[in-house]
Parts: structure tokens; C-alpha cells; sequence
């Protein structure tokens, strides 16, 4: 096997046949996954039967924390990460089912005979989004099983550079030895240092198994999980307040930010702007949260749910990593551009590394080009370096009023070019199913920023509906350097809210 000499360091010199596996993957979800996957497809090209591993690992801790109509949790996670488990997929069908109810409201205008009430039920919601992550848990490990990649369902942790030691749920240990590791073990949710907070909140691990509706809710942060949690729970007739110590959705546009929480307020969102909470504490069915003010008064409100959305800390410092000398940097490991850690032959993708974004396509992408620059006889040959780019990627915030972005903010353009070198294209719209039903008139946005005298697109900004699927094909002409003068010599697609891009003035 030939190692490109862009991994340093990682040379062939102690073969795989010392080590029971050529590759062990900590961290069954999106990167690791990935990663494990392209290593066996680059290595069988080959004619290699490649000795693969993923050591994947999560007990749930119990939610002791539960008001006595709210039964306890407790499962272990399947295959799949936070994304399959309590991320992406259980979010994006909540989001959906929250939609699901503004078109039946809406339905009666398009001739549908609805009743005047729709209840949502959500028992079956949750039954359904278990039932479903069951599902890809199933396709997950047929996958595996056809790629003859191992899983071994037990916590890792490092005994030394090459062995690494295994804790199963009954607690049996094992060690076990690979030639190369790839850590993609993610993040966890945090907790605010404050009495109360880990004993009687919750965060997005627990919410999308809650066997009883959270009801009268406070969410605490205001970024993409608190906003996104407190939209769909307001969808589903959930009441629902968020309290933000700042502003909303930190490092995106702005002008987008305010505009989806005048959306979220006009749909029943309760904000509460400069407030942290500094206790929570039991009453009989309810929780206490006492928070101060930015004036620094002290109030006292009663939730049947609290929410903590304040960020994901990363679960690497409790692999051993540190020992065997490799870098940190704050509590995420340090890799170079090609994901080295700083000892030669163990990599890390993901939430896990610090590159500062923290989305199931980056981990996919980085773990999949990881494997196929160390493992692929093709790269070998034609010495492509296919490195990570972890430049423009674009994302999407599935509020209610869904918000696409790609590139830079209106902000930070600013910053970085200064006022007078750039140009800023808005047009705010009321798409067609709007404007029949008459509700959410002018609510959908675009905001196209340009640099230079080119007008080359270096921020992609819309609000409205299907904001990922419209988001993602900017995201590619971004990449390939689209202008302005591009985009206007484009013919649109009628009646779409996409064409709107192709007409900005
Ligand atoms: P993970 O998917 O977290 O996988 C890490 C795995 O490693 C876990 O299974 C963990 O249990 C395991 N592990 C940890 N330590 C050990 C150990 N010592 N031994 C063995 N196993 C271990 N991203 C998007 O792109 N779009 C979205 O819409 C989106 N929505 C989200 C919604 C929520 C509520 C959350 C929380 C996240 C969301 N994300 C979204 C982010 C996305 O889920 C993550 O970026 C992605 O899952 C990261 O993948 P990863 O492989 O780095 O880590
Ligand atoms: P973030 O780190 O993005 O945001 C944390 C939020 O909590 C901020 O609003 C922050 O306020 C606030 N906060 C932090 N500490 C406290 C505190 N002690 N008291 C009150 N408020 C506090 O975390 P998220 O958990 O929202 O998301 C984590 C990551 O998961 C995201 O960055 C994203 O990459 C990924 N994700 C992606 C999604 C998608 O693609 N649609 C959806 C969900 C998550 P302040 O701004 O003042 O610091």
C-alpha cells in the first residue's frame, strides 16, 4: 500500500499485518460512517480484503429529570451518530410535521373540507421518528454487514498509538490494535453552570423521544437548535418561549436573523431578549427558572419543559488522546489540512476536529476524501491531493421560515471588503401559494451580496420555503465563482420563488 506523502509521517513502515485491524473508526456517525465506508470500497477496488472496524458507542444517560406525567427514557444509541439519533433526520421530520399543519390550515383554501380544529398527536410523531431511526439503524448495519466492516458496539479509549481498549455495555474490556485510527467521535450537548440545569432540563438528546408533549416550554440559547427546536414545538401547538442572552443566530446574516424571529414571534413564539436563567428547581408538575433581566431584575416563571440549546461540547478529551500527544486546540483536536492529528497515523473528522462547523455533510465529505487520499489507487496515480474545502458550505436553518445560506454575511463582508466595495441585491416576495391563501405576505427574502467590480457572489442569503433545496444549487455556482451578471443571464423557472434570483435589480 502506497501512502501519499502529504500525510506525514504516516509511512508504511510498520505493517498492517502487526495490527488485528488495518483501520478502527471511533464514532459510528456521519464521519466515521463515511470514512469507514470509502476505506473498504478504495481497498476491495484493490483487491485488498481490508480489516475494518467501527468502535461506536452511546448510553443514554436516564432523563431523571421528567415531571410525573412524562414516563423516563433510557436506549442506547444505534449506528448513525447524532445525526440519525437525536440531529438532523428526528429534526427535519418534527420540522415537517409542524409544516404538515399550516397546510391542512391552509388546505380549505385549495377546496380541501377540513375540520374547522386539527389536534396533532404527539405520541404517534414520536413513535414514527423512533420507528424510523430503528429503520436506518437496520440499513445502517446490513450496509456494514455487505461491506464487511465490524461493529463494535463499546466506548473506546486509547491505551497507546496504536491499542485501544473497548468497554461494552455489560462492561467487558478487550483491547484491540489497528495500523491507523480515525476519531470522529462528535460532540455533546452543554449544560449551563447553574443549580438545577442537568437535573430538571432537557436538550436535543432527549426531545424527539419524549413520550409525553413538552407542553408549556422554555428554550434557552438562540442559535440553530433553540430555534429550530422552538419552532417546530410552536408548530405543534406546543407554547413556547425562547430566551436569548444576545442575539440570534450568531455568525449568519443579521438583517435573516431578526426577520425569522418577527416570523417565529407572529406564530406564537414567546422571546425573551437579554435573559439567563440562573436556577431551576421542582415544583409539584412544573419547573421553577429563575432568571435575571438585562437590567438585572430578577423574575420567576413556571415551564413544564426547559430546553437547553447552548451549544455542543466535544467529547474527545475523553478518549485518552492527550497521553499519546496529540494536540488540542480549547477542547478540539487539532488537524492539519489533511485531518492529521499530530501523531502521523491517527486522523479526525468531524464535529470532533477544529474546524468550526459542525454539519453532518462536512463530516461526510472530510471522512470520505480522508480515506480515499490515504486508501485510492486512482489518487496514487494521478496525485490528486482531494482535500477538504471547508470554504462556502451551505447550510440551512429549518425555522419556520427557512433560512438558506451560503458564503459570507451581509456583516462580515462588510468587515472584510469594507462598505463601498460591495454590493448587496435584495427583494423581499410573496411566492404564489402565499398570495392564494393569502397569509405570509412579503415574508420571503433573497439577499445576494457581490464583491468587486466583477460583482462575483460571495453571499447567498434567502428566507422562505425550501431554503436547503434552492440553497444547495447556489452553493455549487458559488464554488465555480458565479456573478451577478451570471445569475441575471440565467432564465429563471416560472412560478418558483427560486426564479427570483435570476431578476434582482
Ligand atoms: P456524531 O454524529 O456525533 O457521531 C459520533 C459518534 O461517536 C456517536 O455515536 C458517539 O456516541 C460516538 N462516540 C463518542 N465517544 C465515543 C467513544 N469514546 N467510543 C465509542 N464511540 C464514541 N447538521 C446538518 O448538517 N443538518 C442538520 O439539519 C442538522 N441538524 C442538527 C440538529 C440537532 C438537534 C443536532 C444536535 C445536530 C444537528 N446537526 C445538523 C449537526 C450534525 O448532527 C453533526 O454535525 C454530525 O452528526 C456530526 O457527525 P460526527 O461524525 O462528527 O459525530
Ligand atoms: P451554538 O453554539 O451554535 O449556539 C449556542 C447558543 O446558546 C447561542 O445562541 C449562545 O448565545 C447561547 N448560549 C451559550 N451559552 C449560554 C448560556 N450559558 N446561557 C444562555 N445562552 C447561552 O449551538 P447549537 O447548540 O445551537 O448548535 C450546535 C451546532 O450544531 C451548530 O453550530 C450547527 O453546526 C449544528 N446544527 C446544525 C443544524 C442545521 O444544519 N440545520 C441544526 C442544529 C444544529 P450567544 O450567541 O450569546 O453566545
Amino acid at each position: 500500500e502506497t501512502i501519499r506523502k502529504y500525510h506525514k509521517g504516516d509511512s508504511n513502515e510498520q505493517s498492517s499485518l502487526k495490527h488485528q485491524y488495518d483501520l478502527v473508526c471511533i464514532g459510528g456517525g456521519s464521519g466515521g460512517l463515511a470514512a469507514a465506508k470509502r476505506a473498504h470500497l478504495e481497498l476491495q477496488s484493490r483487491d485488498i480484503q481490508p480489516k475494518i472496524a467501527i468502535v461506536d458507542y452511546r448510553e443514554h444517560p436516564n432523563i431523571v429529570n421528567t415531571s410525573p406525567d412524562r414516563p423516563e427514557i433510557n436506549w442506547r444509541w444505534g449506528l448513525g451518530g447524532t445525526c440519525t439519533n437525536v440531529g438532523c433526520i428526528p429534526k427535519k421530520i418534527m420540522h415537517t410535521a409542524a409544516l404538515y399543519g399550516e397546510y391542512v390550515q391552509n388546505a380549505s383554501e385549495f377546496g380541501w373540507k377540513v375540520p374547522s380544529t386539527v389536534e396533532h398527536d404527539w405520541e404517534s410523531l414520536v413513535e414514527n421518528v423512533q420507528n424510523h431511526i430503528r429503520s436506518i439503524h437496520f440499513g445502517y448495519r446490513s450496509d456494514m454487514m455487505l461491506n464487511k466492516i465490524e461493529h463494535i458496539n463499546a466506548r473506546a479509549k486509547f491505551l497507546d498509538k496504536h491499542t485501544i481498549e473497548v468497554t461494552d455495555a455489560k462492561g467487558n474490556v478487550k483491547t484491540i490494535t489497528s495500523r491507523r485510527f480515525i476519531i470522529a467521535v462528535g460532540c455533546m450537548p452543554k449544560y449551563p453552570d447553574i443549580e438545577g440545569a442537568k437535573e430538571y432540563a432537557i436538550t436535543s438528546d432527549e426531545l424527539f423521544a419524549l413520550i409525553k408533549p413538552p407542553n408549556k416550554t422554555l428554550v434557552v440559547g438562540a442559535s440553530y437548535i433553540a430555534l429550530e427546536s422552538a419552532g417546530y414545538l410552536s408548530g405543534l401547538n406546543q407554547k413556547v418561549t425562547v430566551m436569548m442572552r444576545s442575539i440570534p443566530l450568531r455568525g449568519f446574516d443579521q438583517d435573516c436573523a431578526q426577520k425569522i424571529v418577527e416570523f417565529m414571534k407572529e406564530r406564537g413564539t414567546t422571546f425573551k431578549q437579554g435573559c439567563v436563567p440562573t436556577k431551576i428547581r421542582k415544583n409539584k408538575n412544573s419547573f421553577v427558572v429563575e432568571y435575571v433581566d438585562d437590567k438585572n431584575s430578577v423574575h420567576v416563571e413556571e415551564y413544564d419543559t426547559v430546553l437547553f440549546a447552548v451549544g455542543r461540547k466535544c467529547v474527545a478529551d475523553e478518549l485518552g488522546l492527550q497521553q499519546l500527544g496529540v494536540k488540542f486546540d480549547n477542547d478540539k483536536i487539532d488537524v492539519n489540512e489533511f485531518e492529521q492529528t499530530s501523531v502521523p497515523h491517527i486522523y479526525a473528522v468531524g464535529d470532533c476536529i477544529n474546524r468550526g462547523l459542525e454539519l453532518t455533510p462536512t463530516a461526510i465529505h472530510a471522512g470520505s476524501l480522508l480515506s480515499r487520499r490515504i486508501y485510492s489507487e486512482e489518487l496514487v496515480t494521478k496525485n490528486h491531493k482531494h482535500i477538504m474545502d471547508y470554504t462556502n458550505v451551505p447550510t440551512t436553518v429549518f425555522t419556520p421560515l427557512e433560512y438558506g445560506s451560503c458564503g459570507m454575511s451581509e456583516e462580515d463582508t462588510i468587515k472584510k471588503y469594507g462598505q463601498d466595495n460591495i454590493e448587496v441585491y435584495l427583494i423581499g416576495f410573496t411566492p404564489l401559494e402565499h398570495e392564494f391563501t393569502h397569509k405570509d405576505t412579503n415574508k420571503t427574502y433573497m439577499k445576494v451580496i457581490c464583491v468587486g467590480s466583477e460583482e462575483k457572489i460571495i453571499g447567498f442569503h434567502y428566507l422562505g420555503p425550501n431554503a436547503g433545496e434552492i440553497t444547495q444549487g447556489v452553493a455549487v455556482a458559488i464554488r465555480l465563482g458565479v456573478t451577478k451578471h451570471d445569475l441575471d443571464s440565467t432564465v429563471g423557472i416560472h412560478p418558483t420563488v427560486a426564479e427570483e434570483m435570476t431578476r434582482l435589480n
